[in-house]
């Protein structure tokens, strides 16, 4: 009955699991807390982090957790099963959306909680922590809390609530967290911490999330995407620099035809290498010139009223002087400043099936990678694994950071390839690994890179959670420090003293 459960996306070895149960609500979920000794709460297991590998315990799986009931025209609730591509097609059919979907969205509901998981487009929308108005969570004891946000706030540096228990007091962990757009590292924390951000982002060690209400988007914005190859890495952090700026003074003026950018990410050199290795720039129809160094894809928001017949008509016209200004316009002429329209293939709204082709490419590198990792461990060496950062920095360090990432993994000689939401500061480089050796080496350059963004002012732990790996932990001491560890500790005991949920995840029990 369990097998089909015991591995997650991050192929965590040694899986085993109790059993497993599926819970419809909030209820059930109190009686399987009841009568287990330790308890797995899972979505999809689409971690990337073992955090949804079971160790012994009993998988509580959501998947039946499936209503969706809208609120308001600004708000949905959802149970911890739904899907994010489920989320998103129920919102479709009211011309809504949720903005910060991470890419995968098999996901569900109750796994991007649990994470604080974020998106491509967390440069406009921030992460899901931004998105939750509500959750329904069940304690270890079997308590169920329904916490709308605002609600319980945070009192001299604790909460009190009543449970099963009786009346347990929570203290609120003391570190600074870095300012950076998205973090994925351990219990959030704030000097009037809401009980509902206590939840996010606790990966299943503190609570069992059952249902969530979330404000949502209404209008869908209608899309361009720009696949903008750039000659060198330095042109490309200065043009995201630019559009970037130019985004930000759009928001602040509400100015309808300033540029207005959701996201932009991006392929290193080799990244892109790994596209040709593999035909998918040939299977897409997708052209990147040889000399690019990094490309960049930009998901730019148009007006309502844009359709692909007048949004082509406004790029082909753009660099004559009697153009209107207009946001693709004025986009088009941002980057020819750089000398890069030529090389620029821009998608019109609607014009699904080309955006759909430029989005393939992107994701083909991940799969790419680690279709190189999984048969290196097949030929080479069983212990071979992904040895894999997520890292932010503010987005006035990148430059720094990304000579970082490359002097850390070019002096140990290693193959590897860095790609990701460059918009957000946070990129995902990945090792190459020809030997268990590769392994070793790029291990100690993430760690090496954890210290360095934290320098920087950045969080080594962005959007994908801490879960089971050793590396992720030990990236979290180093930011906190011990003293840090024992704070988050502190919380966990004060909510589940007989560490019965997900233990083992974020840190060690
Ligand atoms: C191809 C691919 C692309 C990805 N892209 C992104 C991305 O763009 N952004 C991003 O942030 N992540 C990304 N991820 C990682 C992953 O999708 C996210 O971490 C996601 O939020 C996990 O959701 P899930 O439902 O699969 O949760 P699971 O993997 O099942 O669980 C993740 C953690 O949450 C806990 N948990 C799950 N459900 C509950 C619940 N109901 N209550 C309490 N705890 C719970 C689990 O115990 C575990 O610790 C990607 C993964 C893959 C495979």
């Amino acid at each position: 009955m369990t097998e089909g459960f015991l591995e997650d996306a991050a192929h965590y070895p040694g899986g085993h699991a109790a059993g497993v149960v599926f819970p419809r609500t909030a209820s059930d979920v109190a009686d399987a807390l009841a009568g287990a000794k330790s308890v797995l709460p899972i979505g999809a297991q689409s971690s990337l982090t073992g955090g949804a590998t079971p160790m012994g315990e009993l998988i509580l799986a959501t998947g039946k957790m499936t209503d969706i009931a809208d609120r308001s025209v600004e708000t949905v609730t959802a149970g911890a099963g739904v899907t994010i591509a489920a989320l998103q097609s129920h919102l479709a059919q009211r011309g809504a959306w949720f903005p910060p979907a991470p890419t995968f969205t098999g996901a569900c509901v109750g796994g991007i909680v649990a994470t604080n998981a974020a998106g491509a487009a967390t440069f406009k929308y921030g992460s899901t922590r931004d998105w939750v108005e509500g959750i329904e969570v069940v304690l270890a004891d079997g308590t169920v809390l329904d916490l709308v946000r605002g609600d319980r706030v945070a009192v001299d540096g604790r909460f009190t609530l009543q449970t099963r228990r009786g009346a347990i007091v929570v203290p609120v962990p003391g570190y600074t967290m870095p300012d950076v757009a998205k973090r994925s590292a351990g219990y959030h924390t704030a000097s009037n911490l809401d009980l509902v951000d206590l939840f996010i982002g606790s990966e299943g060690t503190l609570g069992v999330i059952t249902r969530v209400t979330f404000n949502v988007l209404t209008p869908v914005p209608k899309t361009a995407l720009a696949l903008v190859p750039c000659t060198s890495e330095p042109q490309a952090i200065d043009l995201v620099r630019s559009l970037r700026e130019a985004s930000r003074a759009t928001w602040r003026t509400a100015d309808p035809s300033g540029i207005d950018l959701a996201a932009i990410e991006n392929m290193d050199r080799r990244s892109i290498e790994i596209l040709r290795e593999d035909g998918v720039d040939e299977r897409h129809h997708v052209t990147i010139p040889a000399d690019t160094a990094v490309a960049l894809i930009v998901q730019i928001e148009l007006s309502q009223e844009m359709n692909a017949e007048t949004a082509y008509t406004q790029i082909a016209g753009a660099l004559e002087d009697s153009a209107a200004e207009t946001t693709l316009v004025r986009f088009c002429r941002l980057i020819a400043r750089y000398d890069l329209l030529e090389r620029t293939e821009l998608s019109a709204p609607g014009d699904r099936r080309r955006a759909e082709q430029i989005i393939a490419i992107r994701e083909a590198v991940p799969a790419g990678v680690n279709q190189r990792v999984a048969l290196a461990k097949h030929r080479i060496d069983g212990r071979i694994a992904k040895t894999a950062a997520d890292m932010i920095v503010p987005f006035d360090r990148f430059g720094e950071m990304m000579d970082a990432y490359r002097r850390g993994f070019e002096s140990r000689g290693l193959d590897y390839a860095i790609w990701g939401h460059i918009s957000d500061g946070n990129v995902h480089p990945n090792v190459l690994p020809r030997s268990l050796a590769d392994v070793e080496r790029g291990t100690q350059a993430i760690l090496e890179f954890g210290r360095a963004a934290a320098r920087l002012g950045g969080c080594p732990l962005a959007e994908h959670g801490v879960g089971r790996n050793p590396v992720k932990q030990t990236l979290l001491r180093q930011l906190y420090g011990d003293a840090g560890i024992e704070a988050m500790r502190k919380v966990k005991r004060a909510l589940d003293p007989d560490w019965k949920l997900a233990p083992g995840v974020i840190f060690e029990p």
